[in-house]
Formats: C-alpha cells, sequence, structure tokens
C-alpha cells in the first residue's frame, strides 16, 4: 500500500502521487484501487491575484462502472497553499510574524497582499484556534526553544509568538517553515 501524501511541492512529486493512487486507500472509505485523478482546484493568491491558478489536484474515489469506490472526492495540494484563504504560506508566515510585533493591521500591510483588515482579523483568529494542534504537531519532531526569538508587544501575544518560534526551529533552513510543516506533516497548517 502506498504511503498517503495529501501535500507536493513539484511535478515530479505530483507524478509519483498520481501513480501510485491504484495502490492508495481513499481517506474515506479506505477502499484501495478505486482512487483515479478527478481535475484541479484553481483560485488566486498575492502571486497571482488576476489570474487563478492551480492549487490543489482533484482525487475521486470511484464508484462508477460498478467501481467499490464511495464516490467523494478530496483534494491533493501544493504545500505551499492555504485552503479558504487567497495567499501563499509565504504571505501568511510574513504576516503572522509581523502580527506578533507590529499588530495585525501593520502586519496585513507588510505582507503586500490586498486583503481587507476583517480579513486579516479572521485569518488571525484562524491561526489562533488552531495553536494548540500546531504546538502538538511541532512536538512530534521537535521540543520548542526556551524562549521566543522576539518578545511580542503585546503580552497576550506570548503563546502566538512561542508557536512561531517552535515553527522556525522544526523547520530552520527554509525560507516559509509553513509549506514546509504542511508538506513534512502532511496536515494543513490553519
Ligand atoms: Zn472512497
Amino acid at each position: 500500500m502506498g504511503e498517503e501524501r495529501w501535500f507536493f511541492r513539484s511535478d515530479e512529486e505530483w507524478t509519483t502521487i498520481a501513480e501510485r493512487l491504484k495502490q492508495t486507500r481513499c481517506p474515506h472509505c479506505k477502499v484501495l484501487g478505486t482512487l483515479i485523478r478527478h481535475g484541479f482546484l484553481y483560485g488566486r493568491d498575492e502571486t497571482s491575484p488576476k489570474k487563478e491558478t492551480v492549487r490543489a489536484r482533484r482525487i475521486f474515489c470511484s464508484n462508477r462502472n460498478a467501481r467499490p469506490g464511495c464516490g467523494r472526492t478530496f483534494s491533493v495540494w501544493l504545500a505551499d497553499k492555504i485552503r479558504r484563504l487567497s495567499l501563499t504560506t509565504a504571505a501568511l508566515w510574513l504576516f503572522l510574524q509581523h502580527a506578533i510585533t507590529l499588530g495585525i493591521l501593520a502586519a496585513g500591510r507588510a505582507a503586500g497582499c490586498r486583503l481587507n483588515e476583517r480579513t486579516w482579523q479572521r485569518i488571525w483568529k484562524r491561526f489562533d484556534h488552531g495553536q494548540s494542534k500546531i504546538r502538538t504537531a511541532l512536538c512530534g519532531r521537535c521540543p520548542p526553544p526556551e524562549s521566543p526569538p522576539r518578545l511580542p508587544a503585546n503580552p497576550a501575544r506570548l503563546p502566538a509568538a512561542q508557536v512561531l518560534a517552535h515553527l522556525q526551529a522544526a523547520f530552520p533552513d527554509t525560507h516559509c517553515p509553513i509549506a514546509d510543516f504542511q508538506h513534512t506533516l502532511q496536515t494543513f497548517f490553519v
């Protein structure tokens, strides 16, 4: 049975996943041999604000022609995309780091995407709610650092600063630890 990979980074990696579909169990019904390619999921982000780009590949668990699948679809995501948000992991990383030190509004401006303040507030909240899940996932890789590299101006943001420092410690040699998080742990960051 193939290892389940729901994030990929390159065409080569996608080809490997696609070639193994027949040996991969459906994540919903766990049946083997029913998964087939089913097109693309498109969306915009700050790297391509006017034109939609591929965000994910769709997979179908086939129940057609008497196949034993469950008929459900799911997506295999590019590791630098974020579901339901029109920004990349790199922009999110920039935003979250600045949100700790500068506050949400200034951080939104620094991230270089044209999203309104309400959207940035919503993104922060989404990250905030997911913090304990992120922390647990990171603890499987390395212990948290003793103290965060930059102490936040707002003490209420200290736990968030610790999570970001932990993320950076877990993936030190990369320009975007969030993409590495998704790709390595095969789970959404937010
Ligand atoms: Zn299925």
